[in-house]
């Protein structure tokens, strides 16, 4: 069991260790955060599955390179029928995380990139808070769908078409009898 590298919450891990380590050195851990904690990480999703998945560091020259692979449940509403259902969505994470603080002289770096989110703070904790929230927004769908085959709501009676089938019929107009039709407006306007 390794002492190098501590998990303190969830998504927070002291890297000092493995900043003092070799190049090429891997720590590798579990993640498994639970509904309420992902749920504190954003108002825009609504998560019914604990997050479960794994996370790799990776000592480079100057970053650690990090790397997550996991998933989470989430409650979507379709936008097809609008019927709530809950779905799994996976993520996966590659980013380079600057240490603030060089660990060997204890010099405070400057050079530490434009994303706040990827910079090892002082204490040597890295913190995946921030790109978890990042990663599980962009992998939410755009259009969600309940099934690949939703049949949607029924546009003159609102009956969900996936349970129920209605006796509206849909307005297909054949194209022989739209071509009907601009000949008889076509006449309209010319008398
Ligand atoms: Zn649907
Ligand atoms: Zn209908």
């Amino acid at each position: 069991m390794s002492t190098n590298s501590i998990r303190l919450q969830a998504l927070q891990f002291s890297v000092a260790g493995l900043l003092k380590g070799p190049m090429g050195k891997t720590r590798t851990y579990e993640l498994r955060l639970p509904i309420s904690q992902v749920d504190q990480l954003d108002e825009s999703f609504d998560v019914t599955g604990p997050l479960s998945g794994a996370v790799r560091f990776l000592r480079t020259g100057e970053t650690v390179f990090t790397e997550v692979d996991a998933s989470v449940q989430v409650h979507l509403e379709c936008s097809r029928c609008l019927q709530a259902f809950d779905t799994e969505i996976d993520f996966e994470i590659k980013e380079e995380f600057h240490p603030s603080v060089d660990i060997g002289t204890g010099r405070v770096v400057t050079d530490l990139g434009d994303d706040d989110a990827l910079i090892i703070d002082e204490q040597h904790v890295l913190d995946l808070s921030e790109v978890v929230r990042q990663a599980i927004i962009l992998a939410l769908p755009i259009t969600p769908t309940c099934q690949d085959d939703c049949k949607g709501l029924c546009p003159t009676c609102g009956t969900n078409r996936n349970t129920k089938t209605c006796d509206c019929v849909d307005e297909v107009i054949d194209p022989r009898w739209d071509a009907l039709s601009m000949l008889l407006e076509l006449q309209d306007d010319e008398s």
